[in-house]
């Protein structure tokens, strides 16, 4: 890395001096109540590397949303079972082209969702985990827990989200109809969406994902196996950005997953887990400046995978 601990934090307050928004551009989804009095100006950066140290910087300690940033830790408690690979009976790995949220492919594909990390795939993977653990939501948010951070679902953010969630429940509903959903449609969609809900620091985020960049073993130990945790970052680079991947790929050149609360969780393999967050999107969904942030950090550190 060639990066002593002082040149990081420096060069991450540098990252919110540059990027912090100063005012609003971008958007946020209409379709999630809570979100629509977010701050613009909030912008937040944490690194945590896998020697244990955690550098952080602007709002890096506000909890936020997690929203999509969950479907990497349902994945990883699906593939962390025994039983993890039947999963990819269910689901593809090839990025979608489309929309989050988009029902056309499913019919296309005959209900077989085109990755895991589009809604359709995340909520095959969330009818996985309640065969394999019951409470499939509650199973994520204690993965996600650490013994110094904070993570709890946001209830009023939960309840008007799933008030409005007339699109994941179609989704839910064509699944079931094409024979891909074992459990009932508004039981998978409760636990999805409570799964989203996740309220967590950029700080908390990063520490969480750590497993990811240190081949599988996270601050608490063991989630998953080595070669599930670079499998797992390899759908995050092709699939983890909505439909902007390739863009993404090519701008930053790291895995990644975003989220719509704002939130963008990066993995260095071998190095850190990075977590930026700053609420605006731009038009695939990913936060404006948090995409900036971190093609600036991968340009000035030489962080890549390629
Ligand atoms: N809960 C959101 C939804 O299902 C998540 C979207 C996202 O972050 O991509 O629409």
């Amino acid at each position: 890395v060639g990066l002593e601990g002082d040149a990081l934090g420096g060069l991450l307050d540098d990252l919110v001096r540059e990027f912090r928004p100063a005012r609003m551009a971008g958007s946020v989804p209409g379709h999630i109540p809570h979100l629509a009095s977010a701050d613009f100006t909030s912008f937040g950066i944490a690194v945590a590397m896998v020697s244990g140290e955690v550098f952080t910087a602007g709002d890096a300690g506000d909890p936020f949303l997690i929203q999509s940033i969950s479907k990497v830790f349902s994945l990883a408690l699906a593939l962390g079972r025994e039983d993890g690979p039947d999963l990819w009976s269910r689901v593809l790995r090839e990025p979608s082209g489309t929309a989050f949220n988009s029902l056309v492919q499913l019919e296309a594909e005959r209900g077989i969702p085109r990755n895991p990390f589009i809604n359709a795939g995340a909520l095959v993977v969330t009818d996985h985990l309640l065969d394999a653990f019951g409470n499939a939501s509650e199973e994520v948010l204690g993965l996600l827990s650490s013994p110094t951070g904070r993570s709890a679902v946001n209830v009023e953010a939960f309840e008007s989200e799933l008030a409005r969630s007339e699109r994941n429940f179609a989704l839910a509903h064509f699944l079931a109809d094409l024979g891909n959903l074992r459990n009932p449609p508004a039981e998978v969609v409760r636990h999805y969406v409570r799964q989203c809900s996740i309220e967590m620091s950029c700080a908390d985020v990063a520490r969480a994902g750590l497993f990811l960049a240190n081949n599988g073993v996270g601050p608490s130990g063991r989630v998953v196996s080595a070669s599930a945790a670079k499998r797992i970052g390899a759908v995050m680079l092709t699939c983890g950005m909505y439909d902007a991947a390739g863009e993404f790929a090519y701008r930053v050149g790291l895995p990644s997953k975003s989220g719509v609360g704002g939130g963008i969780l990066t993995v260095v393999p071998g190095i850190c887990s990075i977590c930026v967050w700053s609420p605006r999107l731009d038009a695939h969904g990913n936060s404006l400046a948090g995409a900036s942030a971190l093609a600036e950090l991968a340009e000035r550190t030489g962080w890549s995978i390629f």
